[in-house]
């Protein structure tokens, strides 16, 4: 069983719960080859931390004496392992060699003859030469041994491999095929030539198609992906695990992995690094010593700057800035960098799973920055959801930020003269009443403007005006009157964050705002006496307080905006427990990460208000994890006052 611990976008930190105990995930598994053992499996455990290996079951199968023992000992007391074991099957040794001599049945129950933990399917290795048609029947072949193998596989955990050679819709319907089975991780296959190739743009498509198809409480496994300066761009498309057979065979050719790309041996002028391996040594000393006690130095720094990338990477997606990760990693080479290129081509999906806000400021790292799905969000509902006060409007330039305090003397006069002040930023065009919201504040861009981004920053102010009609003037009214903008700002900020009808239901009525003395910002909104809305000081969002829940609930048609949990959750969340994920009945199918929702019965019924912490299609489907964190129920004890806000 699989369960998220914390998730960042696609991205997620969670636990695969295993017979030989826990993985954390993402996790990067060393591969071993028993017959060739370069880092002892032991110290893999207790000198690395590795808590997982991926071995060969295919080769242990082939040779006589290893058969023999894992059969009598098992894999765990073979390899000396307390961890996590994970075997593959042949397919591998079928795209290196040629057909292999077994049988799907024969080798996913000899796999879980010999205790593996995770057992592989024999899927067939789709190439990425071949043609469509060609593909598909290899996919055919798959599922038909996938399924299978389900039959067989007894209490093994089972990997579903998802093929599909280059083709997107291939591997999506392959994916979909196997979410109805009973499998517990799946890896990607076929993609090990891509990855040899530097074919990064294709690896993207690749792996959000199999991603759109999976269903997502199971962890995705890049098969093959074992070099460091891939792993913050896979974790960031969604996949947990990852194997590296590439520690040891680069270091067999004298190869160094790093973050930044590979080095060898003969052409570097020197040794920065410290990692225990390479800690005494310097390049003369390496390169002089014995080829086999060189081989094996190079594969434990291999394995050291791993394990660092991985530590890094859970950091990353800990704070939230797994994005800026990724685009610096990308840096280290073209490929790669087409690579996060590319995911300007599916922001919508991406922007699915896109929280609403993060804890820290978002940082510009180059002009792929302007890909990310949260500039795609401020576009989109900036079109949708904004509703502009005149249609006369100027475009102004950005002197700092939050707006509203270094040009908020520009804004009122200009609103009082019926004119709209628009920044110009590289989300696009903000109005006044928007400026405060997460990420449009909370970032920081150099001051320094590339041609590329200029030029996209063109575009979507083009659009912005002309989707709103607005016009750009030079000449201003005569002062008519004086505007309230932080009334504005209350009515924009849900309209953007709710969508225009919950919105209008939300301020039915006389509005009364609560503004912070020492800030000047909105903090509680009521409407007729009642507190319905709390502003938050950090990302400029609400906080759903029950009175605005109760009129919601009332007038916004189901299910939009509610998480229905089943009968037996009922009394649980109405005393302002969290909702967990085995109780979801159902929810709004366009929840975001971090949305404000309303938990309700099924019989409509308000029990509580809070954050959902995950999309609908996760909640559905993970049995473990937190999938509401509420903040208050119906019958809650503690009755909220209003002054908590000030
Ligand atoms: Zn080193």
């Amino acid at each position: 069983m699989f369960e998220i611990i914390k998730r960042d976008g696609l991205a997620r930190k969670g636990v695969l719960h295993t017979p030989h105990g826990k993985l954390e995930t993402p996790a990067l598994l060393p591969v071993i080859n028993p017959k060739m053992v370069t880092v002892k499996p032991t110290e893999l455990y207790h000198e690395f931390g590795f808590r997982g290996l991926i071995t060969n079951s295919y080769i242990i199968r082939n040779d006589p004496a290893l058969h023999e023992r894992a059969l009598r000992e098992g894999l765990h007391s073979m390899l000396d392992f307390p961890g996590v074991i994970m075997t593959d099957s042949g397919t591998f040794q079928s795209h290196m060699y040629g057909e292999v001599d077994v049988s799907n049945e024969e080798i996913v129950s000899f796999q879980r003859s010999i205790g593996s933990d995770i057992g592989t399917v024999l899927d067939v290795f789709t190439e990425p030469y071949w043609t469509e048609e060609q593909t598909w029947d290899s996919i055919r072949l798959t599922l038909k041994r996938t399924e299978e193998a389900t039959s067989i596989k007894g209490n093994m955990m089972l990997a579903g491999v998802v093929q599909g050679s280059v083709y997107p819709q291939l591997r999506e319907e392959c994916a979909r095929a196997m979410a109805f089975m009973d499998l517990d991780v799946h890896p990607i296959g076929g993609v090990v030539p891509l990855m040899e190739q530097y074919r990064y743009l294709e690896l993207v498509d690749i792996i959000i198609a199999s991603k759109k198809g999976l269903t997502p409480e199971r962890p995705v496994h890049l098969f093959g992906a074992g070099h460091p300066m891939i792993l913050a761009l896979a974790t960031l498309l969604g996949c947990d695990m990852f194997d590296s057979a590439s520690y040891a065979k680069f270091a067999r050719d004298d190869r160094m992995m790093f973050v930044d790309g590979t080095a060898r041996l003969q052409d570097m002028h020197g040794l920065e690094c410290d990692c225990p391996a390479c800690q005494g040594h310097d390049i003369e000393s390496l390169r002089t010593m014995k080829k086999n006690e060189r081989e094996i130095i190079i594969a434990r720094h291999n394995l050291y700057e791993l394990r660092r990338e991985i530590k890094r990477i859970h950091r990353a997606i800990s704070e939230g800035t797994l994005w800026e990760l990724a685009e610096t990693r990308c840096r280290a080479h073209p490929a790669l960098l087409d690579g996060i290129r590319r995911l300007d081509e599916h922001a919508e999906f991406l922007e699915r799973h896109e929280p609403l806000s993060r804890d820290g400021a978002m940082f510009y790292t180059g002009t792929e920055t302007l890909s990310r799905p949260s500039f795609y969000r401020y576009h989109k509902r900036s079109m949708e959801c904004y509703v502009p006060l005149f249609h006369r409007c100027v475009v102004l330039d950005e002197v700092g930020k939050p707006h509203g305090r270094h040009m908020g003397d520009t804004f009122t006069s200009l609103l009082s003269q019926g004119v709209l002040p628009l920044v110009r930023t590289p989300f696009g065009l903000v109005p006044p009443e928007l400026n405060e919201l997460y990420p449009l504040a909370q970032s920081l861009f150099p001051q320094i403007i590339d041609a590329s981004t200029a030029e996209t920053m063109e575009i979507r102010e083009k659009e912005f005006l002309s989707a709103h009609g607005l016009e750009i003037t030079d000449t201003y009214n005569e002062q008519t009157k004086n505007f309230d903008v932080n009334l504005l700002r209350a009515v924009a900020v849900a309209r953007y964050q709710f969508g225009k009808e919950a919105a209008k239901i939300l301020f039915d009525g006389d509005i009364e705002l609560v503004v912070s003395k020492k800030t000047g910002k909105i903090r509680n909104v009521l409407v007729n006496g009642e507190h319905i809305l709390s502003m938050r000081a950090g990302d400029g969002y609400y906080s759903l307080r029950l009175e605005g829940a109760r009129k919601l609930v009332e007038n916004l048609p189901s299910p939009k905006m509610r998480v229905t949990v089943v009968d037996d959750a009922v009394p649980f969340n109405r005393e302002g427990r969290n909702v967990f994920c085995g109780f979801v009945y159902d929810s709004d199918p366009n929840l975001i990460p971090m949305d404000e929702v309303m938990v309700v019965s099924r019989a409509g019924e308000l029990l509580a208000v809070g954050r959902a912490l995950m999309t609908r299609d996760e909640m559905l489907s993970f049995e473990k994890g937190m999938a509401v964190k509420v903040r208050e129920g119906t019958s809650s004890q503690q009755h909220h006052n209003v002054l908590d806000d000030l």
